[in-house]
């Protein structure tokens, strides 16, 4: 672990930037699906992105800990804005452990929030089961030759660099398995429109096809045949940063609950003098605090560069489950008030809700979880 004080810095300044710069900003965000370009170049000029990226690559040179706590500020703000950061530590990681020099020279500018990156890995007929991709790299004398298309890819309308799981080897299976770095904006690369989503609507989701799109040799990141391996060695770090989001999402809701709770009369006195409330209020906190232990426990695991798979697995489960279930329980402090579009309750309900389907579903993470404890024992 680094110094207790490192810690309370980083957390001040990603809380601090969430109060005065994200959360006021976060219902018109959702309400127009606005992609934040200037809050995106603060955060990077503030050094909020690639928080576990080392120092002489840009960035704050800081552990998984120390991620989590960024992740769960910014989140408390918009969990669209801490989901960027979130995609910028799983690319930084990426690039830190298996770049080139030449492949690193993205970093600074991914940092910066002014490269923007997406990482391509789902397909129509490959979610929750990866070793289904069907997106093809042919080898040719220069380099390859990309063919295929990607669902539902974070910053597919706005990206300029694509980092795309490809097979190239399909008699292989996810062993014959690379990933390319692409350039968005070369021949042969077509977005589909902008998706409509149920929340973290400032997030871009998209379609993203490759039409015989060239890559020179140089875009392959790490050995060729390894990127399954390769995408899945960043999944622990990149489900504790979702985990934690969970965590901000709902004590974000146990905040607002809890004021309104104070303000609003019933019956002549505050509805927070009813032993009722009191009691759903009470098991948010313990709910939530429960999320951040796991979220800890898994970030702790990895820093100690221990088996962090069950326990990262864990906590994005049960920190996603609990987000869903306490922002449920925030919308109720409010009554109907919390099912008006306006009021942040009902933005954290549905801000919460895809928590339990990205970074693999919960099902996929019990089947996770369960596979460890048949191998391990209890
Ligand atoms: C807003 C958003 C952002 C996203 N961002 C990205 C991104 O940036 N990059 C990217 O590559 N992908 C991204 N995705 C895709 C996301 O990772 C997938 O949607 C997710 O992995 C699930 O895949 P699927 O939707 O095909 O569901 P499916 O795999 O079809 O699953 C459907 C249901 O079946 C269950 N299921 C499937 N297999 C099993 C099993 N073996 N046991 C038990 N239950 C099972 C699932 O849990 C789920 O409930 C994003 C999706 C959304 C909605």
């Amino acid at each position: 672990m680094l110094d207790a004080e490192i810690y309370d810095q980083i957390r001040e300044t990603a809380r601090r930037f969430a109060e005065e710069i994200v959360r006021p900003a976060a219902n018109d965000l959702d309400r127009d699906e606005t992609f934040p370009t200037e809050i995106y170049r603060q955060m990077g000029a503030l050094g909020l992105f690639g928080i576990t990226v080392p120092e002489a690559h840009g960035g704050a040179g800081l552990d998984t800990y120390a991620y989590a706590i960024v992740m769960e500020e910014l989140s408390r703000g918009y969990a669209s804005v801490a989901d960027q950061c979130g995609l910028v530590e799983l690319i930084g990681t990426l690039l830190t452990r298996y770049g080139t020099p030449e492949q690193l020279k993205h970093l600074p500018d991914i940092l910066a929030g002014k490269t923007r990156v997406a990482y391509c890995l789902t397909e129509a007929e490959a979610g929750s089961d990866l070793s289904n991709v069907r997106t093809i790299a042919r080898e040719t004398d220069e380099g390859y030759v990309i063919d295929g298309g990607k669902l539902w890819i974070h910053n597919a309308p706005v990206a300029d660099l694509g980092f795309v799981l490809a097979s190239t080897d399909p008699a292989a299976g996810h062993r014959g398995m690379s990933i390319f770095l692409v350039d968005l904006h070369a021949p042969g690369v077509s977005r589909g429109p902008k998706e409509h989503k149920m929340g973290q609507r400032a997030s871009q989701v998209g379609a993203l096809n490759f039409d015989g799109v060239v890559v020179p040799r140089e875009a392959l990141l790490g050995p060729k045949g390894r990127g399954f391996h390769i995408m899945m060695s960043v999944l622990e770090k990149g489900r504790v940063g979702i985990a934690s989001l969970a965590v901000g999402i709902a004590q974000a809701g146990l905040e607002a609950a809890l004021a309104y709770a104070r303000d609003r009369r019933q019956f002549g006195k505050p509805i927070l003098d009813n032993q009722g409330l009191q009691w759903l209020l009470a098991d948010m906190a313990k709910d939530i605090a429960a999320a951040r232990a796991l979220v800890e426990r898994a970030a702790l695991l990895i820093d100690h560069d221990k088996p962090a798979t069950s326990a990262s697995s864990m906590a994005k489960c049960f920190a996603s489950d609990m987000a869903v279930a306490q922002t449920a329980n925030a919308v109720q402090v409010f009554g109907g008030s919390g099912y008006i579009r306006g009021f942040e309750v009902e933005r954290l309900y549905r801000d919460a809700k895809i928590t339990q389907i990205y970074e693999g579903t919960n099902q996929i993470q019990r089947t996770i979880i369960a596979k460890e404890l048949i191998r391990n024992g209890a």
